[in-house]
């Protein structure tokens, strides 16, 4: 199975990517957690992309498309992949197109704005692992410490009130086209993201299973 996830930074893609890579036994890969870890060991990556994203801006194009243009000729993602955050643009679209893919899926993951800037302000990600924690509605069993691999959690410089409101803008000028773009495509599926994290991976499952 190859899928994109869609929807507004914060609607819970990197959290329903852990759960179909679980259960689908396919890798999922984030643009932006691969953008963390370059900007946290320095590299010349993460210094190209520090000053974009500290600002919720877009990482320029070329950029993420090398990205993904490297992962996706990697052995591991020969029986399938998820890719979360990619494409985020029209010109990402085409460019994945070029690479010759097909993808089978695309998952719209719907959440209101006013919901997103509430969710956003209680984000925690671990930066060794990658993972996502919310204080409220996914909470670390030992707060400040991350499940899954037990370093400390962290809140992202671009979770901060203000980026958050211009990272959904850019999301709805730039992203969201995209919904349009993969609809006349016909594989998009809508999901409506719920309060509960189980009950979205409940109605994520249901909308793949018809693509297995
Ligand atoms: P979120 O979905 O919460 O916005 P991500 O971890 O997916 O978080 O992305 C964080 C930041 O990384 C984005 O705001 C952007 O600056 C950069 N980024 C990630 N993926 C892309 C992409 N495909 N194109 C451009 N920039 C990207
Ligand atoms: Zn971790």
């Amino acid at each position: 199975m190859k899928l994109i996830l869609l929807g507004a930074p914060g609607a819970g893609k990197g959290t329903q990517a852990e759960k179909i890579s679980t259960k689908y036994g396919i890798p999922s890969v984030s643009t932006g957690e691969i953008l963390r870890a370059a900007i946290k060991d320095n590299t010349a990556l993460g210094m190209e992309a520090k000053s974009f994203m500290d600002r919720g801006d877009l990482v320029p194009d070329a950029v993420v498309i090398g990205i993904i243009k490297e992962y996706l000729s990697s052995d591991n993602c020969k029986n399938g992949f998820i890719l979360d955050g990619f494409p985020r643009s029209i010109p990402q679209a085409e460019a994945l197109d070029a690479m010759g893919v097909t993808i089978d899926a695309v998952l719209d993951i719907e959440v209101d704005d006013a919901k997103i800037v509430e969710r956003m302000s209680g984000r925690r990600v671990c930066l060794t692992c990658g993972a996502t924690h919310h204080v409220v509605y996914n909470p670390p069993k030992k707060e400040g410490i991350c499940d899954k691999c037990g370093k400390e959690l962290t809140i992202r410089k671009d979770d901060a009130p203000e980026t958050v409101l211009s990272r959904l803008e850019t999301y709805h000028n730039i992203t969201e086209p995209l919904k349009d773009y993969y609809s006349k495509k016909g594989n998009l599926v809508v999901v409506e993201g719920q309060e509960q994290v189980d009950e979205t991976t409940k109605l994520v499952f249901e909308a793949l299973s018809r693509f297995e």
